[in-house]
C-alpha cells in the first residue's frame, strides 16, 4: 500500500520494566468523577458518568525520572491542571460488566488532563462541545505505564499534584464516584473498547491555574511521579 504522504507515527507510551511500548488507540476521559471536584465545578450528587475524548496525539510522554515539557497553549488565560489515574486497556470489548472489567486492564499510569478552563466554560455556557477546552495539542501529559500486576493497590492509592513544590490536589482514588470497573462498564456500553485505549478516570478537588515556568509534580502511590514543566 502507498499513501499520498507519510502517515503520522503511532503514538506510544513506555512500559516500566519492558523494552516494548504501549501503542495508544484513543483517549477517553471521565467528567466530574470525584464528589468534591463536582462540587467545586458547581454540581452535586452522583449523576451517571459522562465522557469526552482527546486525540491520541495530544499525549505528552514523560519518561520515568524525566521532566516533560508542555507549551502554554494558545487562546487561554486559565490553564488548569487535573491530576488523574489513567487506565490502559489491554483487551478490548463492548458491554463489559464491572465484574469482568479488571481483566481488560493492561496497566495504569499517572496523567494530567490539562484544561483551557476559560474556553471550556464558554462552551458550557453556549451548550457547545468542550473540544477546544479539553482536546487541544499537548493536553494529555502521561508517565510510563505500570503493568497491573506490579501496580499495587491502585484503587486505594493516594493521588496528588504539587505546583512549584506546593500541594494543589491531594485525595484518594477510592473517592472516585464511579470506580474503575464501573467506568469501564459504562464506557464499553457506548463504545467498543480496543487494546491501546487510555481512560483518564477523573480528577479530585483542587483544580487551579498554572502559568509558564511552573513545574507540576503529580503522582498516584505505586505508580511513580509525573513531572511536567509549562514552557
Ligand atoms: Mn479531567
Amino acid at each position: 500500500m502507498s499513501f499520498v504522504f507519510s502517515p503520522s507515527p503511532t503514538v506510544s507510551v513506555p512500559v516500566l520494566g519492558s523494552p516494548s511500548r504501549f501503542p495508544v488507540h484513543r483517549i477517553y476521559c471521565v467528567g466530574r468523577n470525584y464528589e468534591e471536584h463536582a462540587k467545586e465545578m458547581g454540581f452535586t450528587g452522583r449523576e451517571p458518568p459522562f465522557f469526552f475524548l482527546k486525540p491520541a496525539d495530544a499525549i505528552v510522554v514523560v519518561d520515568a525520572g524525566q521532566t516533560g515539557s508542555m507549551p502554554y497553549p494558545s487562546q487561554t488565560q486559565n490553564l488548569h491542571h487535573e491530576i488523574e489515574l489513567v487506565v490502559a486497556i489491554g483487551k478490548g470489548g463492548k458491554n463489559i460488566q464491572a465484574a469482568d472489567a479488571l481483566s481488560h486492564i493492561y496497566g495504569y499510569a499517572v496523567g494530567l488532563d490539562m484544561t483551557r478552563r476559560d474556553l471550556q466554560n464558554d462552551m458550557k455556557k453556549q451548550g457547545r462541545p468542550w473540544c477546544i477546552g479539553k482536546a487541544f495539542d499537548h493536553s494529555a501529559p502521561i508517565g510510563p505505564i505500570t503493568p497491573a500486576a506490579q501496580a499495587g493497590d491502585v484503587m486505594n492509592a493516594e493521588i496528588f499534584v504539587q505546583v512549584n513544590g506546593k500541594d494543589r490536589q491531594r485525595s484518594q482514588v477510592s473517592k472516585l464516584i464511579w470506580n474503575v470497573a464501573e467506568t469501564i462498564e459504562h464506557l464499553s456500553a457506548a463504545w467498543e473498547l480496543q487494546p491501546g485505549d487510555l481512560i483518564y478516570t477523573g480528577t479530585p478537588e483542587g483544580v487551579a491555574a498554572v502559568v509558564s515556568g511552573d513545574t507540576l509534580v503529580g503522582g498516584v502511590a505505586g505508580l511513580g511521579e509525573l513531572r511536567v514543566r509549562v514552557a
